[in-house]
């Protein structure tokens, strides 16, 4: 049977609204060195909300706009519900896309009405040698704000820049944590300026931004320093899966996708980040009569 204090604490845990899935795991909380959060839906409500339409020289917003709208249909990044709510705010038609493919943390790739069509981040237009105006890409993300590229047959039509609302928990989870001695990261696949003016915004002195979903495991296995570190992940997304299982302690955000509630140890039912701080708080008060 379960000894008695790790009865009461699981009930207390579902009050506060987290569903511990792993025990072990659970018991390790209580000696976090280092919180990995990612950022989109993690430390941000992951709705984005689209803020300009950017078009490229001779073409209309409504186009480039529609040109996205059709293709983000295709996909449930929280990128792409944003554009989509905009294109039908607008009462946009949708074109006929087809050979839609998903290119996991750089954007996606389709054809729309027989052309070849990519969205796609900063990183990628690099990587595919396509010039954009920089002093307008640098306006918006150092302003926090997500800027895609919308691309057919290899000219740029245009850019879109998104933005998302930091939780209202997070600067104060990172504070709380700080308090404890316990450091916090920043890990995203957005670009870095992006990535630095919301870490600025939360008082982050770590920051990992343009990081491909397989290389956030990656960096976790680093970030526990041959095990001298206990690590726990907090994350939301498919991208986060890899990452949450590497890490000493998993933790989904609720709201996010069944992958990561699955492959973590403990979920916070309500989203809220600052639920990472009533985990070492119970781990501590459950784990330190047995010791
Ligand atoms: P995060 O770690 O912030 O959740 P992702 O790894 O999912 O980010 O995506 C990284 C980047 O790839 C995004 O910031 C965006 O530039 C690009 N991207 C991913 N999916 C899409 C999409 N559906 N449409 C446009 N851009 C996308
Ligand atoms: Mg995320």
């Amino acid at each position: 049977a379960m000894p008695l204090v790790s009865s009461v604490s699981t009930s207390i845990a579902a009050r506060e609204g987290l569903l511990i899935r792993n025990r072990t795991q659970f018991e390790i909380a209580r000696s976090i060195d280092k919180v990995v959060f990612d950022k989109t839906g993690t430390l941000t409500e992951g709705q984005f909300g689209v803020d300009a339409i950017l078009p490229t020289k001779g073409i209309l917003d409504e186009d480039l706009l529609q040109l996205a709208y059709s293709v983000e249909s295709q996909s449930d990044h929280p990128i792409a519900k944003g554009i989509v709510r905009k294109g039908e705010e607008e009462n946009l038609s949708k074109l006929s896309v087809t050979e839609y493919e998903n290119l996991a943390g750089r954007g996606l790739n389709a054809k729309v009405e027989g052309e070849k069509v990519s969205i796609v981040s900063p990183g990628t237009m690099k990587e595919r040698n396509l010039s954009f105006d920089k002093k307008t890409f640098d306006q918006f993300s150092q302003d926090g704000k997500t800027v895609v590229f919308v691309i057919k047959e290899n000219t740029l039509q245009g850019m879109i820049a998104l933005s998302d609302r930091i939780r209202s928990s997070a600067l104060q989870t990172i504070q709380l944590l700080n308090e404890r001695g316990i450091e916090s990261i920043m890990i995203t696949g957005d670009n870095e300026k992006v990535a630095n003016s919301v870490g600025k915004e939360l008082g982050l002195t770590h920051v990992f931004a343009e990081v491909l979903p397989n290389e956030k495991s990656e960096k976790i296995k680093q970030l526990k320093e041959n095990g001298t570190m206990k690590v726990a992940m907090v994350g939301d997304g498919i991208n986060d899966a890899p990452a949450l299982a590497e890490a000493d302690i998993g933790i989904a955000i609720g709201a996010g996708t069944d992958v990561a509630i699955e492959t973590a140890d403990i979920v916070l039912v309500n989203s809220d980040p600052r639920d990472v701080i009533n985990i070492i708080n119970l781990s501590k008060a459950t784990y330190k009569k047995n010791i």
